[in-house]
């Protein structure tokens, strides 16, 4: 039996009256430590949250990784009217950029209508954000799913998602659409239809080493070199473009009375578009020693490409502002510098909505946070969508 669809006041008003459940769920994830770099912490939060999603009735499966900690995939099969639809995808990661212990010096607290803690917006609310809207839709169809829906949770977003990329694609490309749960951007809580693409290079000078004060004229340095390479890089920086260049990590050298004889920077690049990455990827590759004695070697590349705003992804922002309306709610969009596996998905072409997660500030900072009041909205958004996609 399908019970009647509530109406929009009536579902905001369910999902107000769980709000502090929804901080319970919230308090419990950011509680589990799960760096991305600590294989066993990782592993931990996805066996919790795997019984939390069997719980509710999905199939869970979790894809083994070794260097990284495990993903877990949840599959939620539809209503039987329902089946021949396509599933939504939605997409998020249990890591974290923060060391185990970091709860001792910034715990899960409540203060002032916020809910502090690591991770707690980048983004372990959008993880229970997932499982109350799932449990709310379950509720409002009579048990099951309006459409099949699949849960993929990383173990690696935080460091490039080296283990989960491949199976976030094939998902995607299986789906109608993906809604990424990282967090909204800004105080007004925009979901975002635009990031840029992010790439990593490493740029290595060898020079020739010798003694600072018995033969200064014989060495090479890497460092001197280096230092007028990096010039020569940040002129690659077209901010009005959205091509920006931080040549963000140096190091080099061994000793002041030595000339250095290696040198090195890791540079962080951002583009706007697509076709940008090659002709900036061949301008770092066809860099020239100024120094002839001085050898350059680059690595690296761009890892992930931009989310543009294409049409199915604008499609995707037409729907949530619908559903935003039907409980007098202007909701914004943004395009934002920084990448998530959004921008794979979206790299696919299929359309893709992200920063359907919490709202807060401080992302990897001291001071994160989420605001505890816009959760009921932001269920409510993500469950029309499920809806509607
Ligand atoms: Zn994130």
């Amino acid at each position: 039996m399908i019970s009647p669809r509530p109406a929009w006041p009536e579902r905001l008003r369910y999902f107000t009256e769980r709000q502090n459940g929804i901080v319970n769920t919230i308090r419990e994830l950011v509680e589990i430590e799960s760096p991305s770099d600590n294989k066993h912490a990782v592993d931990l939060i996805a066996a919790f949250l795997a019984q939390k999603f069997k719980a509710l009735g999905g199939r869970t499966e979790l894809h083994r990784s070794n260097n990284f900690g495990d993903s877990l995939q949840i599959d939620f099969a539809a209503d039987p009217a329902s089946l021949h639809r396509k599933p939504v995808l939605l997409l998020g990661h249990y890591d974290t950029v923060y060391p185990l212990g970091t709860l001792a010096n910034m715990p899960c607290k409540v203060e002032n209508g916020r809910l502090h803690g690591p991770g707690v917006l980048d983004m372990k609310s959008g993880i229970a954000l997932i499982l109350h809207a799932i449990e709310a839709l379950q509720a409002w169809h009579g048990g099951a799913l309006p459409r099949p829906v699949t849960v993929f949770l990383v173990s690696d977003e935080e460091v490039g998602s080296y283990s989960s990329r491949k199976i976030t694609e094939a998902l995607a490309k299986q789906s109608a659409g993906v809604l990424v749960l990282e967090p909204a951007a800004g105080l007004r809580g925009a979901v975002k239809t635009a990031r840029k693409g992010v790439g990593e290079y490493t740029l290595r000078v060898k020079g020739i080493a010798a003694h600072a004060g018995l033969d200064p004229g014989k060495g090479h340095s890497a460092i001197l070199e280096l230092a007028r390479q990096i010039a020569e890089i940040a002129k690659l920086n077209n901010l009005r473009q959205g091509v920006s260049v931080n040549p963000g990590v140096i190091q080099g050298g061994t000793r002041t009375n030595v000339i250095a004889a290696e040198a090195s920077v890791a540079i962080d690049v951002r583009i706007q578009r697509a076709t940008q990455a090659s002709a900036l990827d061949r301008k770092l590759r066809s860099l020239k020693p100024f120094d002839k004695h001085c050898k350059l070697e680059i690595t690296g590349g761009i890892n992930r490409l931009p989310m543009e705003r294409t049409t199915g992804v604008a499609a995707l922002y037409k729907k949530a502002q619908t559903i935003a309306r039907e409980v007098g709610w202007k909701i914004d969009e943004a395009a934002v510098g920084g990448g998530s596996d959004g921008n794979f998905t979206a790299g696919l072409g299929i359309p893709t909505l992200d920063g359907m997660g919490g709202v807060g500030e401080g992302a990897h900072a001291v001071h994160e946070y989420i605001v505890i009041s816009e959760l009921p909205r932001r269920a409510l958004l993500l469950a029309g969508m499920v809806e509607s996609v």
